[in-house]
C-alpha cells in the first residue's frame, strides 16, 4: 500500500475504534472490511489478514494485546474448536464475552441480538479480575477512560460496545434486529442429510435461519428462552431496587462529588437514619457511580415507598405491588432525586434525568425478592444423529443482585467455564463426562466473591483451575447427569 492508501485505511480503522453506537461500529467495520477486501466469514484467517493490513501505533498496540491473549495454550493456536459452530442468543456483555472466547479457539460464532442499539445507561460494578480481563482485550484502546485511576465500573452500553468491537475483530458474526424464537430439530428425512440443528428466528427469512450449529448458548438475560432448564427460586425478603440516571455534564463541580461504592445499612446506620429523618426515605443500601451518567442504585423499604406516595396501594403480591398501575411515576422521580441529592450531600449542581431508550427519564424499579438460578448449566440434545450442546451464561444462568454488582463478574466466569466445556466437547470427550464437569464447576459460581477467587489474574485462562481456588471438577459424577443428555423430542 502507498502512503495515501495507508492513511486512508488508518482513518477507517480509527472510525471503527471510535464508533460510539452499536450500528455505527457495525457500519464502520463493514466499510473497513470492504476497503481491505476482507470477508469476516473467513473466520479462521480473518484476524491475521486484518492485522497484516492495518498498522499504526494504536492498531499495533491492540494487536499486541490480542496476540498475547491468543497465545494461551488452551486455544491451541486457534485450532481447539476449529470445526465447532456456535450460536449465541443475546449480545449483552456475557454473550459477547463468551463469543470472543469461542472465536479465539477457532469456532465459527454467530451472535443474535434482538435489539438494534446498546442503550442501557445503568452501570456495572467490575471486580478486579474483570478490569484486568478487559484491559487484556484492549478496552482502553476503544474507550480511553476505561477504569482510569480507582474507577471500577462501566455503563452497560459502553461495555457492550467495547466487547462488540473485539468480537468483530476476532471474526464473530453479529446480527442486530434478529430475535431467537426456538430451536429446530434436525429433520428425520434422510434427503435433508447434512441439515443439523437450526434456530427459528424473527425475521424468519434472515439468512441466519440456515445456519447449522452444534453448540447453542443462551445469553439472553433474565428471561432465558432455551427450554429444558429448570429454575430454582431463592425466596428472600422483599427487596425493591430503584435505579436512576442523571445527566453528567462533566463539570469540575461534578467531578468533585464522591462516589458511593456501596453503603449498606449495617455499615453506616447514621447515614440511613439521617436520610430517613430528613426526607422520609428509608433505604437498605445505596450505590452511586459517576460514569457517562450519574448512576444510582438503591434498595428501598416498602413502607417508605408507600408513605412517599410512590406505591399507591399496599399488596402482598410483589407483582401487583410494583405493577405500573400501582406506581406513581412522578413520586418515583422525586424519591430517586431526593435520595441522590442527600447521598451526594447536595453537591451535584443539577439533577436532571438522563433519558432511557424510550426517551423517558431513566428511572426504574425492580423486584429482587425472588432471585432465580438455573438448576443446571448445560445439557445435550440428540436427535436424528445430531448432537447439540446447550448452555447458559450470564443472567440467564444466575440472576445477579445489582446493588452487589455480581452480574458482570459471575457472568464472565460462566462464559469462560462454558468455553472450557465447548473445548472438551470439541476434543471428543464423552457427553456425560463433559456435562458432569460443567455441573461440578457451576456449583462454585454462586459462592464466588472478589476475595475467594484466585488472585493472580495474569494466569487466568478458560481453564477453571486457573481461576477457582477450591476447584473439584469431578464432584458431580457422570452417572448423576443422565437426565441432562436428552434424546427425546423438543416440545
Ligand atoms: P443482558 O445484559 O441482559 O443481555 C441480554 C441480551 O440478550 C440483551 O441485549 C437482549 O436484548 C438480548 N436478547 C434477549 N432475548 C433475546 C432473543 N430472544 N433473541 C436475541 N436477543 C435477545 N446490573 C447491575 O449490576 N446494575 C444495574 O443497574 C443493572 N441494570 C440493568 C437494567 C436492565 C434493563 C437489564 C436488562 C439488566 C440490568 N442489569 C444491571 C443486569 C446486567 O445488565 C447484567 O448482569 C449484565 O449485563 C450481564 O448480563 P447478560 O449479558 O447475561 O444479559
Amino acid at each position: 500500500m502507498g502512503k495515501p492508501e495507508e492513511e486512508n485505511v488508518a482513518k477507517l480503522f480509527e472510525n471503527f475504534i471510535q464508533a460510539s453506537t452499536c450500528k455505527g461500529a457495525l457500519q464502520a467495520f463493514n466499510v473497513l472490511c470492504r476497503r481491505l477486501d476482507l470477508d469476516p466469514a473467513d473466520h479462521d484467517t480473518f484476524y491475521c489478514s486484518l492485522k497484516a493490513k492495518v498498522s499504526g501505533w494504536k492498531a499495533n498496540a491492540l494487536w499486541s494485546k490480542l496476540d498475547k491473549r491468543m497465545s494461551h495454550k488452551e486455544y491451541k493456536k486457534g485450532q481447539a474448536c476449529v470445526n465447532t459452530k456456535c450460536l449465541i442468543i443475546g449480545g449483552g456483555p456475557c454473550g459477547l464475552r463468551t463469543a470472543i472466547e469461542l472465536a479465539l479457539m477457532g469456532a465459527k460464532v454467530v451472535v443474535l441480538e434482538k435489539r438494534d442499539s446498546f442503550s442501557r445507561n445503568n452501570v456495572l460494578h467490575l471486580w478486579p479480575f474483570t478490569i484486568h480481563d478487559l484491559r487484556g482485550l484492549g478496552a482502553k484502546k476503544f474507550h480511553g477512560k476505561f477504569c482510569a485511576g480507582a474507577i471500577d465500573h462501566i455503563s452497560i452500553q459502553q461495555l457492550q460496545l467495547i466487547l462488540l468491537k473485539v468480537a468483530l475483530i476476532v471474526a464473530v458474526e453479529f446480527h442486530i434486529n434478529v430475535e431467537f424464537v426456538k430451536l429446530l430439530e434436525p429433520p428425520e428425512d434422510q434427503t435433508n442429510e447434512g441439515v443439523g440443528w437450526r434456530a427459528a428466528i424473527r425475521p424468519a427469512d434472515h439468512p441466519v435461519a440456515n445456519f447449522d450449529f452444534d453448540v447453542v448458548i443462551g445469553a439472553d438475560g433474565r428471561k432465558n428462552s432455551l427450554e429444558g432448564f429448570k429454575r430454582k427460586v431463592l425466596r428472600g425478603k422483599l427487596a425493591i431496587a430503584i435505579t436512576a440516571n442523571f445527566i453528567n455534564n462533566n463539570t469540575t463541580a461534578e467531578a468533585r462529588v464522591e462516589e458511593i461504592s456501596g453503603v449498606a445499612f449495617i455499615f453506616n446506620q447514621r447515614f440511613f437514619l439521617d436520610l430517613k429523618e430528613k426526607t422520609g426515605i428509608d433505604l437498605e443500601n445505596i450505590v452511586y457511580y459517576k460514569d457517562n451518567t450519574h448512576y444510582f442504585v438503591m434498595t428501598a423499604k416498602k413502607q417508605s415507598l408507600l408513605e412517599k406516595g410512590v406505591l399507591i396501594n399496599d399488596y402482598v403480591e410483589t407483582e401487583m405491588l410494583l405493577s405500573s398501575q400501582n406506581v406513581n411515576h412522578e413520586a418515583l422521580l422525586s424519591y430517586a432525586t431526593e435520595a441522590a441529592d442527600f447521598g451526594t450531600h447536595y453537591q451535584l449542581p443539577a439533577l436532571n434525568f438522563a433519558e432511557n431508550h424510550c426517551g423517558q427519564p431513566d428511572v426504574a424499579m425492580f423486584d429482587f425478592t425472588n432471585m432465580y438460578a438455573s438448576e443446571n448449566a448445560a445439557l445435550v440434545r440428540e436427535r436424528h444423529g445430531h448432537q447439540l450442546l446447550v448452555s447458559l451464561v450470564g443472567d440467564s444462568l444466575l440472576e445477579p443482585f445489582w446493588p452487589m454488582g455480581t452480574g458482570c463478574a459471575r457472568g464472565f466466569l460462566s462464559g469462560f467455564d462454558t468455553a472450557w466445556m465447548v473445548k472438551s466437547w470439541a476434543e471428543g470427550r464423552s457427553v456425560l463426562e463433559v456435562l458432569a464437569e460443567r455441573e461440578s464447576i457451576y456449583r462454585l459460581l454462586p459462592q464466588t466473591t472478589p476475595e475467594n477467587i484466585a488472585k493472580n489474574f495474569d494466569l487466568y485462562t478458560i481453564d477453571p483451575s486457573s481461576r477457582y481456588i477450591n476447584l473439584n471438577s469431578t464432584c458431580v459424577r457422570p452417572n448423576q447427569v443422565h437426565h441432562l443428555y436428552i434424546t427425546g423430542e423438543l416440545n
